[in-house]
C-alpha cells in the first residue's frame, strides 16, 4: 500500500513522523508515495487534515484518509501520537476498510469577463464582509427565499458542521445524513429587515444560490483557504458527488466524537 505523510511540521509532529516513517519502510507490505498514495496519514491537528485533503483534491475519490493528533482539538483525528506502533500494525493488516463522509460543491459565478471555477469544501464555505452590511438574495433552486442582511453566511458539511458552523449557533449535523445546512452570521432583524434567522438544512436534490449585491468587497472562503481576490457574481452551493473517505480500523461513533470534543471526557 502506497502511503503518503502530511506532517505540519510542529516538534511532536516531526517525532510522530520520523516514527511513522521507520514503521512504514520496515513493513514489507507498505511504502511511502507523496504524489500517488492511496493513503494519506496527517500528522497534526484538523487544520493539518484540512490541507492534505485539499493538497490531493485532484484523486479524493482514490485515496482514504486517517489523522494523528498532535495538535489542539483533533476532530478529525482518531490516532493520538502515542499511538503509532498500534497504526503501523493496522496498515499492515489493512483491508481496504473505510468510512464516508459527504463534501460541500461551491460553484463561484465571477463577474469580471465571467468564467467561474469550482471548489470542494470539507469543512465550509463562508461568505462574508468585513466593513458595512453584507447584502445577499439567497435562492434555493431557483425560489427566491430572503433578501439576508448581516455579516455573513455560512454553509457547511455535516462533520464542518461542529466548526464554524457551531460558533455561530448551527446544528450539529450527524454525516450520515446527505445533507448541508446554511447559518448565518449576525443578521439584522427589525421592522424594517427581516431574515428566516434559523439554520436551513438542504437536502442533495437541492442548489443554494448566493447573490451577492456588492460584487467586490466580501471575503470568500473554503475550509481554511480564502479564495481569489476577483468580484462575484454569485455562489453555487450543492452536496458534492464527490465524499471524503478515512480509513477505519476501529470504529468511533460520530456521537461520541462530538461529546469527546466539545464536553470532554471528565465532565460527567
Ligand atoms: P483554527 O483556528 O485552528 O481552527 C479553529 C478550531 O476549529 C480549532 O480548534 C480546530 O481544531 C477546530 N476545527 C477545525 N475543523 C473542525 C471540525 N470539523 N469540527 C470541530 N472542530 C474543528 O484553524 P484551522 O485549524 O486552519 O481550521 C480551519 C477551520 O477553522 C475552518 O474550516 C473553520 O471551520 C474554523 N473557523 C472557526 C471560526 C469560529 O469558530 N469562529 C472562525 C474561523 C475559522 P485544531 O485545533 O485541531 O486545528
Ligand atoms: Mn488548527
Amino acid at each position: 500500500m502506497r502511503i503518503a505523510i502530511f506532517s505540519n511540521n510542529g516538534k511532536s509532529s516531526n517525532v510522530v513522523a520520523t516514527k511513522l516513517k521507520q514503521g512504514i519502510l520496515k513493513a514489507r507490505n507498505l511504502q511511502l508515495d507523496g504524489l500517488n498514495p492511496e493513503l494519506v496519514i496527517s500528522i497534526g491537528g484538523d487544520g493539518t487534515l484540512l490541507s492534505a485533503f485539499h493538497h490531493y483534491n485532484d484523486s479524493i475519490d482514490e485515496i482514504r484518509f486517517i489523522g494523528i493528533h498532535t495538535g489542539h482539538l483533533g476532530f478529525y483525528t482518531d490516532w493520538r501520537d502515542n499511538e503509532v506502533d498500534h497504526l503501523v500494525h493496522s496498515l499492515q493488516r489493512d483491508n481496504g476498510q473505510s468510512v464516508s463522509y459527504p463534501l460541500l460543491s461551491l460553484k463561484i459565478n465571477y463577474s469580471d469577463g465571467g468564467g467561474s471555477d469550482k471548489l470542494l469544501a470539507l469543512n465550509e464555505s463562508v461568505l462574508k464582509r468585513v466593513s458595512s452590511t453584507m447584502v445577499t438574495d439567497i435562492y434555493i433552486n431557483h425560489q427566491f427565499i430572503e433578501k439576508f442582511r448581516g455579516d455573513g453566511l455560512c454553509t457547511s458539511t455535516p462533520t464542518g458542521s461542529t466548526a464554524y458552523n457551531k460558533s455561530i449557533g448551527g446544528a450539529i449535523l450527524d454525516p450520515s445524513l446527505n445533507a448541508i445546512q446554511v447559518s448565518e452570521m449576525a443578521s439584522i432583524n427589525n421592522r424594517v429587515f427581516r431574515t428566516l434567522g434559523s439554520p436551513m438544512i438542504i437536502s442533495p436534490e437541492q442548489t443554494v444560490t448566493i447573490i451577492p449585491k456588492d460584487h467586490y468587497h466580501n471575503v470568500l472562503t473554503c475550509d481554511q483557504m480564502m479564495v481569489h481576490d476577483r468580484p462575484i457574481r454569485s455562489i453555487e452551493y450543492q452536496i458534492s458527488n464527490h465524499r471524503i473517505y478515512f480509513a477505519r480500523y476501529r470504529h468511533i461513533h460520530f456521537w461520541e466524537r462530538v461529546s469527546n470534543s466539545f464536553i470532554g471526557l471528565d465532565n460527567n
